[in-house]
């Protein structure tokens, strides 16, 4: 990873942190955004503040991305809002479909044209189980993350021959802000179908992510 170009999307906790982090002591030159005008990063790590869910807003801040040529590109920010489809607001819908599948789309954009001229990128999508097995309650969320999976597999076939690989994970439940918001009841029934019977943690993804943005 040594000064290799890194951009974290969502880095300021949980899975994206853990990422930031983990990079950055492989030696990355690492850049993270989040939400917060005031947000902070860990030393040796840039911070930048975007917001996804203002979309024209990320647009701008895409194209300015895509003039720093980055080497890797994780697409990690994401959020939930959960409800049931029959009382489901077009704002949960829509919020959650831009921040987690067209937020991806934008940066993923970005950064491709400099990767190409490199011939060298790896882009890794944050997706989530619910993408692929649904859940109850999850219908915007699951949809996003299903998008986002057949998103980068058409990224990584466009892309390949050009020394450019994109891939995505899809994590199980993972120890983080988000599912600490889950009802501790939700969180007991969840882990009685995990066969080690606990949640992931956030180390758990960044080692695997690490592996998929390496040489
Ligand atoms: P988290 O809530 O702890 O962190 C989310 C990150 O996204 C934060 O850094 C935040 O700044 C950023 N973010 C939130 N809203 C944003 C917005 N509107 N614009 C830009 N950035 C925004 O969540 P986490 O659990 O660390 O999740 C990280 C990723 O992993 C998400 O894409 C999530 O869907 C996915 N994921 C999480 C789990 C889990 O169990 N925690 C499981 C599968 C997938």
């Amino acid at each position: 990873m040594k000064g290799k170009k890194t951009l974290v999307t969502g880095g300021t906790r949980g899975i994206g942190l853990s990422i930031a982090k983990h990079f950055y002591d492989q030696g990355a030159e690492v850049v993270i955004t989040g939400t917060r005008p005031d947000g902070v990063s860990p030393d040796g790590i840039t911070y930048l503040n975007i917001d996804f869910s203002d979309l024209p807003a990320t647009e701008i801040f895409a194209s300015e991305i895509a003039e720093m040529g980055f080497d890797i590109l994780i697409n990690n920010a994401g959020i939930t809002r959960d409800g049931l489809v029959l009382r489901m607001e077009d704002e949960e819908w829509q919020s959650v479909l831009d921040t987690n599948l067209t937020g991806t789309f934008y940066f993923t954009r970005a950064v491709t044209r400099s990767m190409m001229q490199k011939r060298y990128g790896r882009i890794v999508n944050i997706a989530s189980i619910s993408g692929i097995m649904g859940n109850s309650g999850q219908a915007n969320y699951s949809a996003s993350k299903a998008g986002m999976i057949g998103f980068t597999k058409s990224v990584a076939k466009e892309l390949a021959k050009r020394g450019v690989t994109a891939n995505v994970v899809a994590p199980g439940f993972v120890t983080t802000d988000m599912t600490d918001a889950l009802p501790e009841n939700m969180r007991a029934e969840l882990k009685k179908v995990i066969p080690v019977r606990r949640f992931g943690e956030p180390k758990d993804i960044a080692d695997t992510v690490a592996f998929l943005a390496s040489p």
